[in-house]
């Protein structure tokens, strides 16, 4: 239950996790509640459970896993639990638009009973579909067993707002048993979901991440859409955890089953399934025996070097644009950059203006001229020649802005829409975009990985990604992985109604072998390689890594600390420890950044080693020098 408590000269609601009579310490005076606000539990037994092995597992206090965990509201002393009150926020209501479930094909069928059979000697099972196989045609019909039995389903996705087009299509089905819980409903409904949460009800709760921290009395079904989703993972703040390991977790809780489901499965989630940890079910072929699309590959040093580019467009990519368009088709074309451009430089002394918070060059944003940070907001007026030396300042690379303006300048009467981060920052704009696409009223979207995610359109025939180098010059091991699952998921949108799509593909390296295993589509091809490498440079899923990361305002001091830590762990872990890493980005946000990673083998006593850490740091944070310097853990990053 929640209490009241004094804490300092405030009073702050606080939820009962323990008794104690006598204080941990000397000097520590124990105080009296001032009043208990519930007169039921709000919080259950198995969610204090679930909070105490995240802050186990993900390394921080249990606080800050209460604080990622409950509404906002619910820290609110005037906020009532109780049934009967009067001002209570409304659910949203839907249209009585009912649908039925689709009948499952064969192949669905055999997924269907594939999963059933897995369920029996796994709790976790891995649904690998390619693109457009139905796999949420799947899901229903494991959804409607679910609510037809009295049990509640959890449906997690990567971002909801951008699943408006799943959403709807439950909702039409399921009606008014769909819960959608995200970060853009109002703290109100927030608190009213998890409110009646706490009674039993089969419910359908669709959500991102946090939807994994409500409350549940008779969970039956966890399912974790797009499982391979950077996402699922929170960076900031604590806990960093990832949904996908908190889902599993909190499904064992209630001995419910867990499917995840992907075109493109985490190398980590493969590699469970292969080992017999989770049961794994494929569907290979696309709904209504649709071909996969066909991967034409453009190789950008040739197009340069003859001279037949168009901006960023080759001769080649814009005839097949000019084709689609007299068909009346639509087109997608893809570029993983919000702005116009991600430099702005002086052509004389070379000058590229700098965040003043962070270690980047600014963005340049041309439709309010303004070059912006992309990683704390700090914006200036764009400069109209050198701060420096007064030179003129050429603009170095490309995003989706920039894009805009060719393909304006190339297809002169094509309808053009854009799809990123800042077309769709108001509320209603991502659902306009989306419609307007889908009633063919745009015959061009160009947009950032928003236009990769599971989005279905009839007349699209033709996805272009102008640079897809750009995707796979990371200095992150997993950075492959990535490339291959966005190119995947992207042209997955190709391609419906009865015809083959096409993805054109423009780079500066055609002979990359990812492209040759994407050209066929094969997954598996890509998985053996990416294993191989794996195993021989023991990463993951052959140990499992953990990233220490030090900030702190003064740089010396941030250095200082970073190398005493990094000589101490030295010691305990040997070459289980990296060297101290300067990251790319050196400075976010006013704050020096050195990072520490450790190795540890899969089947070590992870538990233990990250005890043997945190005494080590707990160490180095009681040295005068170090004193303040912010030290984080990332458990597993992605
Ligand atoms: P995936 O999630 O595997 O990419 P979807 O479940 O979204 O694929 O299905 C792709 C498309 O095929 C959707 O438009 C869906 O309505 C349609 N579809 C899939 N299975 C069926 C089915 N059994 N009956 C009718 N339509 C289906
Ligand atoms: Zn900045």
């Amino acid at each position: 239950m929640r209490v009241l408590v004094p804490w300092a000269k405030q009073e702050v609601v606080g939820i009962v996790y323990g008794e104690r009579q006598k204080p941990v310490e000397e000097g520590i005076t124990i105080r009296e509640v001032i009043a208990v606000l519930d007169t039921m539990p709000v919080v259950t037994k198995e969610q204090i459970a679930l909070w105490e092995w995240i802050a186990a597992y993900y390394m921080c206090p249990i606080g800050e896993v209460m604080t990622t965990a409950l509404p906002a509201r619910v820290n609110d002393k005037g906020y009532s639990f109780s049934p009967v009150i009067k001002r209570r926020a409304k659910l949203p209501e839907y249209s009585g638009e009912i649908e039925d479930i689709h009948a499952l094909d064969q192949q669905q069928q055999q997924a269907f009973n594939a999963i059933h059979a897995q369920w029996q000697s796994h709790e976790t099972v891995l649904l690998h579909g390619v693109t457009s196989s139905g796999k949420t045609e799947v899901y229903m019909h494991l959804i409607q067993e679910q609510l037809e039995a009295n049990k509640q389903v959890l449906y997690l996705v990567p971002e909801i707002a951008l699943t408006t087009q799943l959403t709807d299509r439950l909702q039409r089905v399921f009606g008014d048993k769909v819960i959608v819980y995200h970060s853009r409903i109002s703290d109100g409904v927030r608190a009213e979901i998890y409110r009646q949460q706490l009674y039993p009800n089969a419910k359908l709760l669709v959500g991102a991440r946090s939807a994994a921290f409500l409350p549940f009395v008779n969970l039956g079904l966890v399912i974790v859409d797009e499982e391979h989703e950077p996402s699922y993972k929170q960076q900031e703040p604590a806990p960093r955890y990832h949904a996908r390991s908190v889902a599993i977790m909190l499904a064992q809780q209630y001995k419910a089953k867990v499917l995840l489901g992907t075109a493109t499965p985490s190398v980590e989630s493969y590699y469970n399934a292969e080992t017999g940890k989770y049961g794994l079910v494929t569907m290979s072929e696309r709904f209504a025996s649709l071909q996969l699309p066909k991967i034409t590959l453009i190789d950008l040093q040739r197009q340069y070097h003859r001279k037949e580019m168009y901006g960023h467009f080759s001769d080649p990519l814009v005839t097949r644009i000019r084709e689609e368009l007299a068909q009346e088709k639509q087109v997608i074309l893809f570029q993983n950059r919000r702005g116009y451009a991600p430099m702005m430089a002086c052509s004389d002394c070379g000058t590229a203006p700098k965040c003043i918070n962070c270690d980047v060059p600014m963005t340049l944003h041309l439709r309010d001229h303004r070059l912006t940070c992309h990683y704390c907001g700090y914006s200036i007026p764009m400069p109209l020649q050198c701060p420096n030396c007064g030179g003129t300042m050429k603009v170095h690379g490309f995003g989706t802005e920039r894009l805009e303006d060719e393909v304006q300048q190339l297809f002169p009467t094509a309808r053009v829409m854009r799809m990123d981060l800042d077309s769709t920052a108001k509320k209603s704009a991502y659902q306009d975009i989306i419609n307007a696409f889908g009633r063919h009223e745009v015959d061009i979207l160009i947009g950032t990985q928003m236009v990769t995610k599971g989005l279905h359109f009839d007349d699209v025939s033709l996805v272009a990604v102008l640079n897809a180098d750009q995707l796979f010059n990371q200095p992150d091991f997993r950075c492959y992985e990535r490339a291959f699952q966005m190119l995947e998921q992207v042209s997955g949108r190709a391609g419906r109604k009865g015809q083959q799509g096409e993805v054109i593909i423009q780079t500066f390296d055609p002979s990359n072998p990812l492209f040759a295993d994407l050209s066929e589509h094969d997954y598996s091809l890509f998985y053996r390689q990416q294993i191989a490498e794996r195993k021989a440079f023991n990463y993951i899923p052959f140990c499992r890594m953990i990233t220490v990361i030090l900030r702190h305002r003064n740089e010396e001091r941030v250095k200082l600390a970073s190398s005493n830590l990094q000589a101490r762990l030295q010691q305990v872990f040997g070459k289980r420890c990296s060297v101290v890493i300067e990251p790319f980005v050196a400075r976010i946000q006013n704050l020096y950044i050195r990072t520490i990673q450790l190795r540890i083998e899969a089947k070590a006593n992870y538990a233990r080693a990250k005890q043997m850490l945190q005494e080590q740091v707990d160490y180095i944070l009681s040295l005068p020098d170090c004193k303040n310097v912010l030290v984080l853990m990332d458990v597993d990053p992605q």
